[in-house]
């Protein structure tokens, strides 16, 4: 899938909407979601263009990638939730529901949440 450069999270890194920043660097973004599925519900991205963790796997330089597990680790501390536990997500495509098409890390903590999966049918 090429990339869009509408899309929301694009625009949010333009800043064209707004976000609540938790964390930022060279190469990430770290905001809280919009519609938070969890009491802790961040989001983390990478500043470059890559719409999937499939795009940025076979694209990103290493810096990138590094920059962006680290992103997730702060936020983990920022948030408050390294010792107490979270879960990381990234849905890519259809089968996934990837809503916005711009790789975003969604970070959940702040309470039990549950087994991993819907269990599929
Ligand atoms: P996904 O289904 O993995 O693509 O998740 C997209 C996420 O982006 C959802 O959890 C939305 O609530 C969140 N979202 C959409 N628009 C915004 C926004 N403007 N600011 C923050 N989060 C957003």
């Amino acid at each position: 899938m090429a990339y869009d450069d509408n899309n929301i999270f694009a625009r949010i890194l333009r800043g064209e909407i707004p976000c609540t920043k938790v964390y930022e660097d060279a190469h990430t973004l770290a905001f809280e979601d919009i519609n938070p599925e969890a009491p802790i519900h961040t989001l983390v991205i990478p500043k470059g263009k890559y719409v999937s963790m499939a795009d940025f796997a076979a694209k990103a330089s290493d810096v990138e990638m590094g920059a962006l597990i680290r992103a997730v680790g702060k936020v983990a501390e920022i948030k408050g939730v390294a010792d107490s536990g979270f879960r990381i997500l990234a849905n890519a495509g259809d089968h996934a529901h990837q809503a916005v098409p711009h790789l975003h890390i969604h970070v959940f903590g702040g309470k039990a949440l549950g087994p991993m999966l819907v269990r599929a049918k």
